[in-house]
Formats: C-alpha cells, structure tokens, sequence
C-alpha cells in the first residue's frame, strides 16, 4: 500500500473514532453557541449533570452553573471568546470551578475549553471532568495536616497560618495574643494515667472552642499548651474572654473509674497590641512571658502585657 493510500483509507475511519471517543469517553463534552446555548452535549455531560439522555439541548449553559457564578461564568466566557488563546484548562490548582446537578447539588469541575467554529458558527467546546472525589481527598488531607488529631484544634503552624490571614484580611484596630497552660499536668499524667492527661486536653479543648467567636483563632500550641488570637476586642474584653475561658475549664468536674472526682487549673498570659497587630512572633513572645509571670506568681491566674510602641513600629 502507497503511503498516500493508507492516509485516505484512514479519514472515514478517524471520522468513526472520534464519534466514538465521543460517545464513550468519561469525560463529559458541551459545546455552547455564541448566546451560550449548548448546542452539543455528550452522554458522559448528561450523565455527570444527572440530566436525561437529549435533555440539555438547546438549554442555556447556565442551567449546568450555580446561580451565584452565573455573572462571574459570562464574564470568563466573554473574556475567552475575545481574547486570543485558543485552549485554555481551567479547575486544576484551585477547586474554583463548580458546576450543578440537574437536583441542585454542587460538583468541582476539571475544565478544558476551545474555540472552535461548527458550519461556520462560532462554538466554544469544554470538555469536562469530575474532580469532586479528587477536591474531596485534597481538603480531607489539608484538614488533616492542619488539625491536631488529639483536641481537634488548629496545630501550630496553621494557628500561625490562620492568624496571619485574618489579620491580612481584617484592618483590626486591636488584637491580643493569649497562651495557656494547664497548671500540673505532669501529675495529673502521674496520678490518674495518660489517657486521664489526653481527657483533660480534649475537655480543655472544648471549653476554649464553645468560649470564642467564629472570628477568633484557637490551636494547640503543643502539650499542655494552647494559643488563641482575639483581634478587634479592647484589652478588657479579651481578658475577659481569657478569665471566663479559664473560670469554666476549673468548673469542670472529672470523675475518672476509681479516683474521686477532681478539678484543674489552667495559667494564662495575654499580650494586647493597639493599634492593630504587632509581630506575630513578637505577640507570641509577649504572651509567652505573661504566662511565665503567671506561673511564678503562684499559677491558676492571668497576667497581661500591653505592648509597647515600639515593638509595634518594628
Ligand atoms: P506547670 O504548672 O508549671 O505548667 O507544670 P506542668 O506539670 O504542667 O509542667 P509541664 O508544662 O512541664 O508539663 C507538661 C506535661 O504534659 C509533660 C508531658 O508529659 C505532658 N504532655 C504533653 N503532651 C501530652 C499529651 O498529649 N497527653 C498527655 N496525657 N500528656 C501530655
Ligand atoms: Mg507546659
Ligand atoms: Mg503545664
């Protein structure tokens, strides 16, 4: 066989071949017209839409979106059609592309669009894919690495973390730093077992979540020990979020099997920046001491430091 005639016995055969692909691949694959209404829609789009077979046809693409993205979606849609490239895939470092089911429940998408043109009319193709399972297992994973798995509180690198982004996303006139830790929890280890000393975290651990707002920022600094940043609140209003946080945790009763029933304390120290936020390794430091003069004078109390000015200019 000449090289010319093999080449043209494959095109009708390459013709059934992509109509296959079409057909058969997981990936769903929609092309809309210009109006934005899909024209073009494979089994794959249906069934990853949960629409039934013919259903999409001549529907606006809106109907596959969220109604908040709606504005955003034209926008990008608009913003493609004028622009020069010509392939662009969308959906793999950020989980921003959401898409809905035909019953309203949402699914992150995986999206490759194309310019192209189909007898003579302009038509953008996207192909699409699920990633739901794989956005899914990302988040399980960032949750994971960010949790201590013992109080369920932020472990210290994304207190850190957390701590810098609210502050960069809040202009907070005021903010406080507090640490705690438990007073004598080497004999509690020593006196009652390690799984009593892992109660006493876990419980310590709810007192300080139920006793913030959901724009403060708690973790497990390590051990015993345990951190909260408190923007936007005066000094006395933290430190009475700091007294109360402590007056419940030393109200809670714990009867372990075979011991009588016990009670603890827990020492604190608070360092307040005004105005806004100091360093956040400076307000760690701060904190830290306070808690250091907690401990030497005597335990089960607060002490708190105001910033100076000047650690706050550096
Ligand atoms: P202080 O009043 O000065 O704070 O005395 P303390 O006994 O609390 O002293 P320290 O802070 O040195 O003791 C911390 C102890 O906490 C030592 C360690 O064995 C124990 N610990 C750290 N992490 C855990 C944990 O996850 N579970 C348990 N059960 N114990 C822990
Ligand atoms: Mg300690
Ligand atoms: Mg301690």
């Amino acid at each position: 066989m000449t090289k010319r005639a093999s080449i043209a016995s494959l095109i009708p055969a390459s013709q059934d071949i992509y109509r296959k692909i079409v057909f058969e691949i997981a990936d769903g694959i929609i092309g809309i017209d210009d109006h934005g209404i899909i024209r073009l829609c494979n089994p794959a789009t249906e069934s990853i839409f949960g629409w039934q077979s013919g259903e999409l046809l001549d529907k606006p693409l809106e109907v596959l979106l969220p109604e908040r993205v709606h504005g955003f979606h034209q926008r990008l849609v608009a913003g493609f059609q004028a622009g020069n490239t010509e392939a662009r895939y969308m959906g793999q470092r950020s989980a921003t592309i959401v898409g809905c089911r035909k019953d309203g429940t949402e699914i992150n998408l995986g999206i490759t669009i194309l310019r192209t043109s189909a007898a003579g009319a302009p038509m953008m193709v996207a192909v699409i894919r699920d990633i739901s399972d794989h956005v899914r297992y990302q988040n399980d994973l960032k949750r994971l690495a960010e949790t201590d798995s013992l109080s369920g509180l932020l472990n210290r690198r994304a207190f850190r973390a957390s701590v810098l982004q609210s502050v960069s996303a809040n202009v907070a006139k005021f903010s406080s730093m507090a640490i705690f830790d438990l007073d004598g929890f080497k004999s509690v280890n020593d006196r009652f077992g390690h799984d009593a000393g892992d109660d006493v975290i876990v419980r310590f651990s709810e007192v300080l979540r139920t006793s913030i707002r959901a724009t403060d920022v708690a973790g497990r600094w390590g051990g015993e020990e345990f951190v909260l940043f408190l923007p936007n609140l005066k000094a006395n209003e933290a430190i009475a979020i700091v007294e109360r946080i402590r007056a419940n945790f030393t109200s809670v009763d714990f009867n372990w099997d075979g011991h009588l029933a016990a009670n603890f304390t827990v020492s604190a120290g608070l360092a307040f920046a005004e105005p806004g936020f100091a360093d956040f390794s400076d307000m760690i430091a701060s904190a830290d001491k306070a808690l250091y003069d907690a401990k030497r004078g005597g335990r089960d109390k607060l002490v708190s430091i105001e910033m100076q000015q000047e650690a706050l200019a550096s």
